[in-house]
């Protein structure tokens, strides 16, 4: 089978039966897709459609005169009667000879919803797929459901990873420093189909064995959730799955409940979130039932291992390599500041120590001292300030909440340090600790199918949104 990037346009070109239609999609931003019935055409271009109108002119010639229609279509059902497309098409003589059918469409594809996965004794084969920043992943994870035990609260479901396609684009970031989202939103269209059909092949299963897509909705960056977005929506209806949005961290917070060791997990548990975009502790009493203690007020813990590796001439990403130069360093050569530590809160701030190091490396750098030892000792530094940080706060609402079980994710929850201060915590009794696979820290597809199986299994969508749509904001407590 075929996988379409644009469910919309595949919706379009089945209702339009003509062999020879030329659909030209449009959304509200001038870009704009081209599709034609029988070769698959799609282009999308940055343009201003009515004052250049050459794409269009060239896909007509490319078709050789063989068009009789001319479909255009628009996403967004308002104000199409003042469409300047739709204006300039009744203004020009040029393509007289081609009938232009106007569509004002919202389609709704009609998979069935994810409440229809209604037999809970039945397991369910989910395809996961995320692609809200630097890495593409796809993955199939089967749930079984579980009886549950009167009087406990656990999830619904255990999980067993199928099989996995993952690529991340740290290399094709690492140039520039940090991710940028028109790179990533490209390599995610190369990958994402290819990945898809692989996870499949490896765990030698077919399209009509999955029960469920799933993909990331947001947070994330527009473009690159728009390619995840496309591909589960237009697979869904391809194969009559049901398709679900899930909430990124949503998938962060729920992947340590993979683990093997989880399974005697119960609601309510806390759980601190620290990757390259979030660093947030929440109260979780059940699915989707969470509550933001506290947050950061500025940069996130991965983001400020990021830029102090930076400023350092460290690699990118920041956190491994801090780590890396950490095992040398000696971590009180510097004095790093610990932002709120003493204040009664649950909040974080990293951007003061971002400045402390700046300070520290252009006093190093005026010296002609900022040598490999400096570079140790530094990351020794900002590793000992990050991770007494996470600690403060972590401790705390422990203590606050006299909730005793605490779960790790997101990619700085790969830090060695980080992971033995909180092993330590646990040998000291007071607070169990379960951490996702180090592989499971950072994004990837298990967690989404994962967060989104446990969804469907509890009849609980969630608020999303609706088909096409993403949400590059969009606040975990609000799921
Ligand atoms: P995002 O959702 O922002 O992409 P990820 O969950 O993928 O976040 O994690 C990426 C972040 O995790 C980066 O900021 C990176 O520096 C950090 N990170 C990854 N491994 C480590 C590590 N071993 N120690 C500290 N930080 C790490
Ligand atoms: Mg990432």
């Amino acid at each position: 089978m075929e996988l379409f990037f644009n469910a919309q346009l595949v919706l379009a070109l089945r209702k339009h039966h003509a062999a020879n239609a030329l659909i030209v999609a449009l959304n509200s931003s001038s870009l704009f897709t081209l599709a034609l019935r029988g070769g698959l055409l799609i282009k999308l271009a940055c343009a201003e459609f009515c004052q250049k109108t050459d794409l269009l002119d060239r896909a007509l010639k490319a078709a050789e005169g063989g068009l009789e229609r001319l479909i255009f279509f628009h996403a967004n059902n308002r104000h199409l009667e003042f469409h300047p497309v739709k204006k300039w098409w009744q203004g020009t003589h040029k393509y007289r000879e081609l009938k232009a059918f106007w569509q004002v469409t919202n389609p709704q594809p009609p998979n069935p919803a994810p409440s229809s996965i209604g037999d809970t004794q039945k397991s369910l084969v989910v395809l996961g797929i995320e692609t809200s920043c630097d890495e593409t992943g796809v993955a199939l994870v089967r749930l079984e459901p579980r009886p549950l035990k009167v009087g406990q609260d656990q999830t619904p479901a255990t999980g067993t990873i199928l099989s996995q396609a993952l690529h991340s684009q740290i290399a094709l970031h690492a140039a520039y420093g940090g991710v940028v989202p028109e790179l990533a939103s490209r390599d995610h269209v190369i990958r994402l189909a290819p990945f898809a059909k692989q996870a499949l092949k490896d765990a030698s299963l077919t399209w009509s064995d999955v029960d469920l897509i799933a993909y990331t909705e947001g947070p994330g960056l527009a473009g690159a959730l728009l390619v995840g977005a496309s591909l589960a929506q237009g697979l869904g209806y391809a194969c009559g799955k049901p398709v679900i949005g899930v909430h990124h961290l949503e998938g962060h917070l729920l992947s340590p409940l993979l683990e093997p060791d989880a399974k005697t997990l119960v609601f309510p548990f806390l759980a601190l979130l620290v990757s390259g975009g979030h660093t947030q502790l929440m109260q979780v009493d059940g699915l989707g039932r969470y509550t933001m203690l506290g947050e950061t007020i500025d940069d996130a813990a991965g983001e400020a291992f990021d830029k102090s590796a930076q400023l350092l001439g460290l690699g990118y990403p920041g956190g491994p390599e801090i780590g890396k130069w950490a095992v040398t360093g000696n971590a009180s050569r510097f004095d790093l500041p610990r932002p709120l530590a003493k204040r009664p809160t649950l909040d974080f701030s990293f951007a003061g120590l971002k400045t402390a190091v700046l300070t520290h490396v252009q006093k190093l750098k005026a010296m002609h001292a900022l040598d490999d030892q400096a570079r140790a000792d530094m990351a020794a530094s900002v590793q000992a300030a990050i991770v007494d940080v996470l600690m403060n706060k972590t401790e705390r609402a422990i203590t606050e909440t006299r909730i005793q079980q605490l779960v790790v994710a997101g990619g700085v929850g790969a830090n060695l340090m980080l992971r033995a201060r909180l092993k330590q915590l646990q040998q000291d009794g007071r607070c169990r600790v379960i951490f996702p696979a180090p592989s499971l820290c950072t994004d990837n597809g298990v967690m989404i199918a994962w967060a989104g199986g446990l969804r469907a299994l509890s009849r609980e969508q969630g608020a999303h949104a609706g088909p096409f749509t993403v949400r590059p904001r969009w606040p975990l407590d609000q799921v």
